[in-house]
């Protein structure tokens, strides 16, 4: 395991905003996506259209 200096328990859905952040949106031709709140949920959403790609929330 490689050491990791943040914790562990958020490390997975910042990576997934990351992987996703900067890919071309998939539904327009010129959007980007990029890190964004959706309903007040982090999610990662075209700069363009607005369509949120991910939606990421804790279990209540
Ligand atoms: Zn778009």
């Amino acid at each position: 395991m490689a050491r990791s200096e943040t914790s562990p328990a958020h490390d997975d859905d910042r990576q997934l905003l990351t992987i996703l952040e900067g890919r071309p949106c998939p539904t327009c031709s010129d959007g980007e996506l990029e890190r964004g709140v959706y309903k007040d949920k982090r999610a990662v959403v075209c700069d363009s259209c607005e369509t949120p790609r991910v939606q990421l929330w804790t279990p209540s």
